[in-house]
């Protein structure tokens, strides 16, 4: 379990009687740990990637999204980590509010680490992989399928992360479905249909 340490940044920025985002620290690993991408529309429309390592959900703010071509490199800012509960959260987090704005699920699923499994090589955490900024995972999502690599490069002040899609089967430069599959996957609802029924 996460002690409130891990998620410290988390509450620090959130005001609970106002939010209905989760405070977390209730739920348990699941025997296969979890990637989710919601998308939110705060300031700025973004798609925030995040990984279930260690009982926390590790967290990067893509502002494009992932791509399914393996020659589009994405930018991919890292934010604080979230509770475990933050995977099936929709709804409106309110105006006046850390990033106020809708928020939905658009794709969830189970992740293997890669880097766990490579042949000839120690096995390395999703920890590990993280602090050496080189983090490879096969997610098993409704839209996102395959090995997607995040990739820290530069040092200090200049340091970026980037999502990229590995070469594999599922790598298909034609399909963008961040376009052609808008909706959340736990409810069928858009951005928009969230918004508006967080209004009433
Ligand atoms: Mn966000």
């Amino acid at each position: 379990m996460p002690t409130n340490q891990a998620l410290k940044d988390y509450h620090a920025r959130r005001d609970f009687g106002r939010t209905s985002e989760p405070a977390g620290g209730e739920r348990r690993p699941a025997s296969q740990p979890i990637f989710v991408v919601q998308k939110h529309d705060a300031s700025t429309l973004h798609y925030d990637l995040r990984l279930e390592v260690d009982g926390v959900l590790k967290s990067w703010a893509v502002p494009k999204g992932p791509s399914t071509d393996p020659r589009v490199k994405r930018l991919a800012v890292p934010t604080e980590d979230h509770p475990l509960e933050y995977a099936d959260f929709e709804g409106v987090i309110p105006a006046g509010e850390y990033g106020a704005g809708p928020v939905l699920v658009w794709d969830t699923g189970p992740y293997r680490n890669l880097r766990a499994e490579k042949a000839g090589a120690p096995a390395v955490s999703m920890a590990q992989a993280i602090a050496e900024g080189k983090v490879e995972v096969r997610l098993e999502g409704y839209k996102l399928k395959g090995g997607y690599a995040l990739i820290r490069t530069g040092k200090g002040d200049d340091a970026r992360w980037l999502l990229i899609k590995m070469r594999d089967d599922e790598a298909d430069a034609r399909r963008n479905p961040t376009s052609t599959a808008p909706q959340s996957v736990l409810t069928g609802r858009t951005l928009e249909e969230i918004a508006a029924e967080g209004e009433e």
